[in-house]
């Protein structure tokens, strides 16, 4: 198999899916496009970000050509995401939808990226090898038991245990296949009530897996997850310092829609900062929604910040270039709300959710990073 992706290696310090990768803001760059390719999955995880919208069946998709014109347009694009739902659970959706994006995105020289459960059979993630850089998978379960518990939670039909094993298993096959097969593969996990005191086991799992990388990210209250328990900032805290005290360093570890900033009255919180800042193959990344990224559904054609937010479209792919759109969301009143830039501190700001959930009464604009 002849991997036809660009050969320069994605690292700590060469990840163009982050918003300052080649950005000086207040300017920001629409380098990344994300599409939900279906509102399909054979999963209900109890914390899902967009279980509102799973269906049993999806609409017809736009036409490609027109996909593909409004790509064209955007001049400074890097990467591509594609998500859902779960974007492998159809073939023909992987045949027909993600197959011509990845095709376009390898021949322009982009950075791809696919969000999958991999659970699915691996001869269809085989159609995909030669043009796929990135298979971010998510990984919040450290047995077949707990895995049961979280995937089938908003299910409607009864799946056994042992059921659920087999699929266990074949995630965790499926993940060592396309790592062997020379796919960087990104495991992440979310810090919520469930996994914040086990993410060494996770981690040591994801690592056994053959992963390249262990992303983590605190779960925030957005549609099936909004049942659950949200952490305190001191939960967040000791788990991730926790995780840091006996991770293995050789892994790059990226963490991402943190709540905490060089901004913060909070000792502690800066002293986080601190270490993560200097932790060997760590890096925190920037919040990507509307400053780097916009999100587009390929049935209806709608643009919008983020696949988990409840910001209005900001247009439609059938209308609007990818460009208009995304300056539409730099001049947009909420925007404006988390547009601050500290430059020494590498920060862009907060993400919505983040700040809406956990500091509702906090101007950013009026802050500076303090380290
Ligand atoms: S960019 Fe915003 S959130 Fe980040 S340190 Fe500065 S003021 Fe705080």
């Amino acid at each position: 198999m002849i991997r036809l992706v660009p050969t320069t290696p994605l690292t700590p310090e060469h990840d163009p899916w982050e918003p300052l990768f080649n950005a000086t803001p207040p300017t920001y760059k629409l380098t990344s496009v994300e599409f939900t390719v279906t509102n399909m999955c054979n999963l209900r995880c109890e914390h899902c970000a967009v279980g509102d919208t799973l269906m049993l069946r999806d609409d017809e998709i736009l036409p490609m050509e027109l996909i593909l014109k409004r790509l064209d347009e955007a001049k400074d694009l890097l990467t591509i995401s594609i998500t859902g739902g779960e974007p492998m659970y159809s073939e023909q959706t992987v045949k027909k939808t993600i197959l011509p994006l990845l095709q376009y995105a390898t021949e322009r020289g982009l950075r791809t990226q696919i969000n999958s459960n991999v659970s699915l059979p691996f001869s269809r993630y085989e159609l995909l090898l030669p043009y796929l850089d990135v298979m971010h998978i998510s990984w919040n379960w450290s047995n077949e038991e707990e895995f049961h518990n979280i995937v089938y939670a908003k299910a409607k039909q009864k799946v056994s245990i042992k059921q659920a094993g087999m699929l266990f298993q074949t995630m965790m096959d499926n993940a060592r296949k396309l790592s062997d097969a020379g796919v960087f593969v990104s495991a992440e996990s979310m810090i919520n009530i469930r996994t914040h005191d086990k993410l060494d086991v996770l981690h040591r799992q994801i690592r056994e897996m053959g992963c390249q990388r262990h992303e983590v990210h605190p779960m925030y209250p957005s549609d099936f997850a909004r049942d659950m328990e949200v952490l305190s900032l001191e939960q967040v805290r000791a788990a991730i310092h926790r995780l840091l005290d006996v991770r293995d360093e050789n892994m790059w570890m990226l963490f991402g829609t943190l709540p905490f900033f060089a901004c913060s009255p909070s000792e502690v919180d800066r002293e986080l900062i601190l270490r993560l800042r200097e932790a060997k193959n760590v890096t925190v990344r920037n919040d990507p929604d509307g400053r780097n990224r916009l999100n587009i559904n390929v049935f209806n054609g709608e643009c919008i910040v983020t696949d988990f937010g409840d910001v209005e479209p900001l247009g439609n792919v059938r209308n609007d270039s990818l460009s208009d759109m995304f300056a539409r969301w730099q001049a947009h009143p909420i925007n404006k709300t988390i547009s601050c830039h500290c430059p020494a501190a590498k920060c862009a700001g907060p993400n919505l959710l983040v700040a809406n959930a956990y500091y509702p009464e906090t101007n950013f604009l009026e802050r500076r990073a303090l380290i």
